[in-house]
């Protein structure tokens, strides 16, 4: 089982920030902004390459309503999923990071 689903089955310890019944949103534990939050569905998916349009719909109205609720909405934030070797992504279990509560710098390479 990956890492991300052991959180999802609380078999890993996560400072959860918000959750319902398909999806979880944590704080990352090596973050990089004031707030930085990953939002995962409940269900395994191994990437944006293999998400659903539906899951994604449901993922965009999940983070719609996290930002609300930390405050977030009004003075911006990042969404960011990585992808692969070239993204960047470590863990194999679909993930956004939301990324906020300072103005953010926009360095990739
Ligand atoms: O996009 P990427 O796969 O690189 O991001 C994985 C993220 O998961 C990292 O930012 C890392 O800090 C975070 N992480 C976490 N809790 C864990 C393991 C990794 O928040 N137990």
């Amino acid at each position: 089982m990956c890492l991300f689903c052991k959180i999802v089955n609380k078999e890993i310890p996560a400072n959860v920030v918000l959750e319902n019944e398909n999806f979880l949103a944590f704080h990352d534990i090596n973050p990089k902004a004031p707030v930085h939050i990953l939002a995962i569905p409940k269900l395994h998916v191994d990437s944006f390459n293999e998400v659903t349009g539906e899951t994604m719909a449901g993922m965009t109205e999940f983070i719609q309503g996290l930002v609300k609720e930390i405050k977030i909405d009004a003075s911006g934030y990042r969404v960011i999923c990585n992808v692969g070797e070239d993204g960047g992504q470590e863990v194999k279990h679909l993930h956004c990071h939301i990324l906020g509560g300072a103005k953010l710098k926009w360095e990739h390479f």
